[in-house]
């Protein structure tokens, strides 16, 4: 497919899912040429009255458009899928979540029968999907002429942040971004669990503080950021990990006291007490980075 021969109006969508559906919505309502498939076939039914040509076959479907959208499960369900189907001259652009080394190799398997790949990590939820303003997006790694190429397509339902040729890094981003947020829902959990013995503690009067706290306290990510660049873990700090490993005591004397459990508060404390016990009291914790590389 040559890029000056790329039409942009339209594509096919593998996959009907809660985040297939969303983006399936979003290109009919832009008015792409949108032809879907699914392996349950009622779920097509649905967007057939929006406009969109419902494939019975996963060949047929992938037959006819030259970009091809998979939005499956995981990459099982899209090498299952994808096994029997002529992937010659196709563009692929594989928005299933995967891990870093799974979408190396699904692209090197993409471009091994002849289509060009780029891989995706969507960074929002389908109710965000197609919503202008929502803030969600979608990293993409792979092949940059793809991207350009189909850019103006792929903006249709959500933003996007290309990362550059290596296909694994939409992958590793979206990961380590969940990551960040699996530790942002331990620590919500164990706030709440804090106040649950309190019957004049309310979880509604608190959550707007709490969300407010945490978005005040993002920007420390920046400052971590700037530390690791530069190497010196001390610049700027001005809460440093002596002082922090000591307000931990309070935190883990309290949780106690309130008969909540410390174990998802404990994990980080034992690396913050490692680091100020090897001497570094005066750096904030950009020193847990280094401890956690194995
Ligand atoms: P759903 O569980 O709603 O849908 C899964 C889709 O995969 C369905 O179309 C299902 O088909 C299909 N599927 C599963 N296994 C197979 C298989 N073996 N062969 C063929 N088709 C299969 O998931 P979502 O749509 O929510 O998620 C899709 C992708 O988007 C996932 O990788 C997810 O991680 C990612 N994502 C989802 C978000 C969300 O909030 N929902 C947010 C960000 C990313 P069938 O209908 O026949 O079961």
């Amino acid at each position: 497919m040559t890029d000056n021969t790329f039409d942009k109006s339209r594509l096919t969508l593998l996959g009907l899912g809660a985040m297939g559906t969303a983006l399936a919505r979003a290109w009919l309502a832009a008015g792409h040429r949108l032809t879907v498939w699914n392996r349950t076939p009622d779920r097509a039914v649905p967007l057939a009255a929006e406009g969109a040509t419902v494939a019975v076959t996963v060949a047929e479907a992938v037959a006819a458009s030259d970009l091809v959208v998979v939005c499956l499960l995981d990459d099982a369900s899209a090498e299952e899928v994808l096994a029997e189907a002529d992937l010659t001259g196709k563009d692929l652009v594989d928005l299933t979540t995967r891990t870093p080394a799974q979408a190396r190799a699904r692209a090197g398997w993409a471009e091994g029968r002849g289509a060009r790949f780029l891989d995706g990590g969507i960074m929002a939820i389908p109710a965000a999907i197609g919503v202008p303003g929502s803030g969600g997006y979608v990293l993409y790694s792979g092949s940059r002429s793809l991207f350009d190429a189909c850019r103006g397509t792929l903006a249709v339902p959500a933003g996007t942040v290309y990362l550059g040729e290596d296909p694994g890094f939409a992958a590793l981003y979206d990961v380590a971004l969940l990551s960040a947020m699996t530790g942002m829902f331990a620590g919500v959990a164990h706030a709440f669990a804090l106040l649950r013995g309190e019957k004049d503690a309310s979880p509604k009067e608190f959550a707007p503080l709490l969300a407010d706290f945490l978005t005040a306290m993002a920007p420390y990510a920046h400052r971590v950021a700037d530390q690791l660049e530069d190497g010196d873990y001390t610049r700027g700090v001005t809460s440093n990990l002596a002082m922090m490993v000591r307000g931990n005591a309070t935190l883990l004397e309290t949780a106690e006291a309130q008969g909540v459990s410390t174990e998802l508060l404990t994990p980080f404390t034992a690396l913050m007490e490692r680091r100020l016990a090897e001497g570094y009291g005066a750096e904030g914790t950009a020193g847990v980075v280094d401890l956690l590389l194995r």
